[in-house]
């Protein structure tokens, strides 16, 4: 068992580990991250809605502190 690495399976979505940041109404970015996290998981990419709550936390730290 040494060195072994445990590996997520393809489908393992780590967008549900976390709680979705929120856009906040009225800022055009936070509704188009949030259109493309929610574009992304009706594609069934969840690596892409990832993406979109990563930008979307960024956002929010440098524009919604
Ligand atoms: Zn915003």
């Amino acid at each position: 068992m040494t060195g072994a690495t445990w590996t997520p399976p393809p489908d393992f979505d780590y967008a549900l580990r976390q709680a979705d940041p929120q856009p906040v109404a009225g800022c055009d970015d936070c509704e188009r991250l949030a259109q493309r996290r929610s574009a992304a998981r009706s594609a069934g990419d969840g690596s892409a809605a990832t993406d979109a709550n990563v930008l979307l936390r960024q956002h929010l730290q440098q524009d919604h502190p």
